[in-house]
């Protein structure tokens, strides 16, 4: 192998691998979606919004990336996900829990119903057990496997969200510690990331945007902005070969911003 090949076979971290990405229509899990077909994988995204998931995988390739209609709080949905995957690519490697809701931005409990509550820990906790138990039917007879949980930095602070967002990103924490241990036994990783605020349609409609049309973010780095890329690259790493002994861990992604903040501001 020459130095030009070995250095792409090395850039291309997720070559041969397969991946299923919920949310991938949009924000961070479009995003990710790009990143993973650049480093070599089949990437199958799962969402609600057709049109929208249609249009990104027109622009990734047929060749790189599909589609599969799927909402994440019903079951045979998750299921035919799942297994649209092992019928288009023969295998599934790497399952990327990331469809997420958040209530509107209510902050009085008196304000808020139970129906709304429900549907956001529906989706955002019971939306990724039901991930996780269908990649794991698929992955424990393989032995191996990356599961990756998009949490927030709402899942260790307090008042950054509204209360059912930032119970649901709690419990996923939760959830990867168990799941870790529980899958462990079968060579499967389970990780989540955590980031900070990112500008995506989730993040606009709930903050609000600028004159300019941008989010008004804030960061301990100085001159970072956080964007969907960084969280995208912290998901290669976790759902990658270079993370084989990474397991249980939740991956931080906001530039220092919680160590040093003990509320959202
Ligand atoms: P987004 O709205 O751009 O993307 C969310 C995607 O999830 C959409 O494509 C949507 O159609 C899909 N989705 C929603 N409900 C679904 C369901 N029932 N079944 C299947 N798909 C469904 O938002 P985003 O900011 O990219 O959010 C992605 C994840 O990142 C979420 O879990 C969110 O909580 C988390 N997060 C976002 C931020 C941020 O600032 N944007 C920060 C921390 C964590």
């Amino acid at each position: 192998m020459g130095s030009s090949s070995l250095l792409s076979a090395v850039a291309r971290r997720l070559e041969g691998k397969v991946a299923l990405i919920t949310g991938g229509a949009s924000g961070i899990g479009e995003c990710t979606a790009k990143l993973f077909c650049n480093h070599g994988a089949k990437v199958l995204i799962a969402d609600i919004q057709d049109e929208l998931a249609h249009s990104v995988c027109k622009h990734l390739g047929p060749n790189s990336a599909s589609f599969v209609h799927c909402d994440v709080t019903d079951e045979s949905d998750v299921r035919n996900a799942v297994d649209t995957a092992i019928t288009k690519y023969g295998k599934l490697d790497i399952m990327y829990n990331n469809a997420g809701i958040m209530e509107t931005a209510k902050t009085n409990i008196l304000d808020i119903d139970k129906a709304e509550f429900e549907k956001v820990l529906g989706v955002n906790v019971m939306g990724s057990f039901l991930g996780t138990k269908h990649a794991a039917r698929v992955m424990v007879p393989a032995g191996r496997g990356s599961i990756i949980i998009t949490a927030s930095i709402s899942a260790i602070m307090g008042g950054a969200t509204p209360h059912a967002y930032t119970c649901s990103k709690h419990a996923i924490v939760g959830l990867t510690r168990n799941l870790a241990v529980d899958l462990g036994r079968w060579g499967i990783r389970v990780n989540c990331v955590s980031p900070y605020v990112v500008p995506t349609p989730m993040s606009k409609a709930f903050l609000g945007v600028n004159k300019d049309g941008a989010i008004d973010v804030y960061s301990n780095l100085k001159g970072a902005v956080l964007k969907p890329e960084d969280v995208a690259e912290a998901v290669l790493y976790l759902g990658s070969d270079d993370s084989k002994y990474v397991s249980g861990h939740n991956l931080v992604v906001d530039g220092g911003y919680s160590i040093v903040n003990t509320s959202f501001s």
